[in-house]
């Protein structure tokens, strides 16, 4: 389907695109990859007046180590977070879970800060900055505001992006030492949006116990899902297989899945259960190595 006819802007600066969404507040929206937007926008689902093109500002595609967290501005590409050299060493959740996201052509053009206001339950990266305990940097032509990220996703494709703010910057803290992570998720086709999805984030303790753990789940409610009961089951304990099984029927009792025309409820709560002892089985397996992770392994 063709689009509507549409007025189309592209400032060259940060203060100007914020001055246009000030002055056209409502009928505009912020054009980032176009991965979401566009389809959207064909099937008449959105109808916005005008396309505020974000991709000409310089400043929102640095990455800033600022050094406990990296400042990773919203223009970053998913690609980007797969190869940038920074961000595999700083903050490797993102690298990892970036590959799951669609095809190389998605995955060139997507954005992560149009993932984040996109706010899909399924999306990878929501999931990851959820379980990172990320910070969202949102502006708007009289304000700044750092939002945490379980402020951040408010429901169903909803954000708490307002129709005259921006999303400038994500920060995501480094990666603390003797953490392992890992991910899994059950897609219909590969390539497509995640059934369910479930990462972990396991920190250890010298003596080998758990430090500190997170466990987030995605496709199970309308924003991804923080599992703190499984976490605290987790902390201070010892990873073996009996407390995997725990954690895993933990999460299937915590969550409480809506069934849809891609999968039953019952089928995505079994799904969270079993993905989230997989990837459990996999940070114990790579605890047991040398602790240094290897991305390439999961
Ligand atoms: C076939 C296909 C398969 C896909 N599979 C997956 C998948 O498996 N996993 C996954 O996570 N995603 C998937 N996607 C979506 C993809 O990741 C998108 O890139 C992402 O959801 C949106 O990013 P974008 O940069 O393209 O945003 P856009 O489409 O440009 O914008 C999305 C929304 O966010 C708003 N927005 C964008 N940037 C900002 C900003 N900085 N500040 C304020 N508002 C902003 C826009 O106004 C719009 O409402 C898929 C897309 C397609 C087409």
């Amino acid at each position: 389907m063709k689009f509507p006819p549409i007025r189309y802007l592209r400032p060259s600066a940060l203060p100007q695109a914020l001055d246009d969404l000030k002055q056209h507040d409502g009928s505009i929206k912020v054009l980032a990859g176009g991965q979401s937007l566009f389809p959207l926008m064909a099937m008449r689902l959105t109808e916005p007046e005008i396309i505020l093109d974000i991709n000409a500002l310089d400043e929102l595609k640095e990455i800033r180590d600022m050094g406990d967290c990296l400042a990773i501005g919203a223009l970053i590409r998913h690609q980007q977070l797969i190869e940038d050299v920074t961000i595999q060493q700083q903050t490797p959740v993102l690298s990892l879970v970036a590959r799951h996201i669609g095809h190389l052509a998605i995955r060139c053009r997507g954005t992560i800060g149009g993932s984040l206001v996109h706010s899909d339950p399924s999306a990878e990266l929501p999931l990851a900055i959820c379980a990172l305990d990320g910070e969202l940097i949102v502006q708007s032509a009289d304000e700044t505001k750092v939002v945490p990220a379980e402020e951040f996703f408010l429901s169903y494709l909803t954000s708490a992006v307002a129709a005259n703010e921006m999303l400038t910057t994500i920060r995501v803290p480094k990666m603390a030492n003797q953490t392992k992570i890992a991910f899994d998720e059950v897609a219909s086709r590969a390539g497509d949006f995640a059934l369910v999805s479930v990462l972990a984030i396991v920190t250890f303790r010298d003596d080998g116990a758990i430090q500190r753990a997170r466990l987030a789940i995605g496709g199970v409610s309308d924003v991804p899902f923080r599992a703190r009961d499984a976490e605290l089951l987790m902390n201070d304990a010892a990873l073996t297989p009996e407390l995997v099984t725990r954690v895993a029927r933990t999460v299937s009792e915590a969550i409480e899945p809506v069934g849809d025309l891609h999968a039953s409820a019952d089928f995505r709560r079994h799904l969270a259960r079993v993905l989230t002892g997989r990837v459990l089985n996999k940070v114990i397996a790579g605890a047991k190595g040398d602790l240094s992770w290897n991305p390439s392994v999961w």
